[in-house]
């Protein structure tokens, strides 16, 4: 044991995320697997005088994991730690994935609301992030969260609710580890339900025109705009679908979800479309051949905005292949996730894992700066305290907050820091 290490503290080791964009090495690292050992993780690094950070699975692209000091690993503090059956409601460690969760709420005859694109984050990053996943009626997942207990900076448990800290429970919800460190969430479940998924490609002029029907129509819609005939492998899209499309670049990939209770019987399936339990049909398969960047919109912004990206794209980087998705995601009661008190429209724009994409999402940043937009907070952003002071009524408040809880900045990192200290 090396001079200042503990039990709890193992020596730091080289972390990776998700998309090999991001490392670094901490000076500890810290397995728990109790409360209490989150409590003295933290209460060891404050004796130290290090700072402090959590993982869940390392699916963001910026560094807001990244630290020298602490890093705490919450892929095996993983379990449900009880639940209710009559209320729907569930309580896990924050490490479990979104797709362990969805999979255990279905043998209880329970589904979340909704959920993202993939379901291998952990349960805590995603509601910490604004993850979200797509429906005009949807919020982000951090509004299913009905409670949440910390371990703050002067290590001490704390309890948060719509009945207990009230006003930093609604800042928590979105606040990238910078509150505490999380131990435990309970979250609301809606009755268990089956997804009928219909998948098809068309024209883009019938994409945009046929929007809005198709958003209140159907409790999920969303698109992947394809500009280029590679696009829909870049992001593992199915092939084969029906189509309309009478080209095959500057076309969309259309997907409806609908929600169907899980004792109707099956629908008969025409071509691209799928029937199964909702947590079957939310995940897809991705590879990490990307670097993202994704902005909400106001939701009435939306066509605008995209109209000026899809420009950019096939003016100025005709080769950029990856496809945009757009998706709309209803507002929530944060401080500060992209979708606070204002229902929007998310925009994802990646490019490959290469110096010359930063000059595209460069472009694409002036277009969501003109638009009002929002970062998603697991994705790259370019974002400066002035722009958030513009864009989020309650950031000051919640930098109060934050200051409140933490006033020696036990729970940033640099790129925090010049965001939020
Ligand atoms: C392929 C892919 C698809 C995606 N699809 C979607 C999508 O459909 N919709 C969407 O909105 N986003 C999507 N994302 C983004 C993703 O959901 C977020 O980046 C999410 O945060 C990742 O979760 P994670 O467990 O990997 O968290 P990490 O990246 O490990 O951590 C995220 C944040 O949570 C904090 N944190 C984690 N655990 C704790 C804890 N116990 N206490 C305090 N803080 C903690 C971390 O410090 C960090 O700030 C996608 C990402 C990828 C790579």
């Amino acid at each position: 044991m090396t001079a200042g290490q503990t039990e709890i503290l193992e020596p730091g080791k080289l972390w990776w995320n998700w998309f090999g964009e991001q490392n670094f090495v901490p000076r500890y690292l810290a397995r728990p697997r109790t409360e209490d050992e989150v409590r003295q993780a933290v209460l060891k690094a404050r004796e130290l005088g290090l700072p402090v950070r959590a993982s869940g699975r390392g699916h963001s692209n910026p560094p807001i994991v990244a630290t020298p000091g602490v890093h705490i690993d919450f892929s095996q503090f993983r379990e449900v730690v009880s639940v209710d059956e009559q209320k729907l409601q569930v309580t896990v460690q924050p490490g479990i994935t979104v797709g362990d969760l969805s999979r255990f709420l279905r043998t209880k005859k329970m589904s979340l609301n909704n959920q993202g694109d993939i379901d291998t984050q952990s349960i805590c990053g995603a509601i910490s992030t604004g993850t979200h996943g797509a429906g005009i009626t949807l919020p982000c997942l951090a509004a299913q969260v009905i409670s949440a207990r910390i371990v703050t900076a002067e290590g001490t448990f704390l309890d948060m609710s719509p009945d207990e800290n009230s006003e930093l429970f609604r800042a928590f919800k979105s606040s990238l580890g910078m509150f505490g460190i999380v131990v435990s969430l309970t979250l609301q479940a809606i009755p268990s339900y089956n997804i009928h998924k219909r998948s098809w490609n068309a024209d883009l002029d019938e994409c945009i025109d046929g929007l809005h029907p198709r958003l209140r129509d159907n409790r999920t819609f969303w698109f992947f705009w394809l500009p280029h005939a590679r696009s829909a492998e870049l992001f593992v899209l199915p092939d084969g679908l029906p189509s309309t499309a009478s080209r095959d670049n500057d076309i969309c990939h259309m997907r409806t979800y609908n929600a169907v209770p899980v004792d109707e019987p099956p629908p008969a399936l025409a071509p691209g479309e799928e029937y199964d339990h909702s947590s079957v049909i939310f995940p897809n398969p991705y590879e990490p051949n990307f670097r993202e960047m994704e902005y909400t919109v106001p939701f009435g912004n939306f066509e605008e905005t995209f109209g000026e990206i899809r420009h950019l794209i096939l003016t100025k980087y005709p080769e950029e292949a990856f496809p945009v998705e757009s998706r709309p995601v209803k507002s929530d009661d944060s401080y500060i996730s992209p979708f606070s008190e204002r229902d929007g429209y998310a925009i994802g724009v990646s490019g490959a894992p290469q110096p010359s994409t930063w000059a595209l999402l460069r472009d694409v940043d002036a277009i969501f700066e003109r638009h009002d937009g929002r970062p998603h907070w697991g994705k790259h952003h370019f974002m400066t305290p002035a722009r958030l002071e513009r864009l989020f009524p309650r950031y000051d408040a919640f930098k109060r907050l934050r200051k409140e809880l933490d006033a020696d900045g036990l729970f940033l990192n640099d790129h925090l820091r010049g965001l939020f200290g």
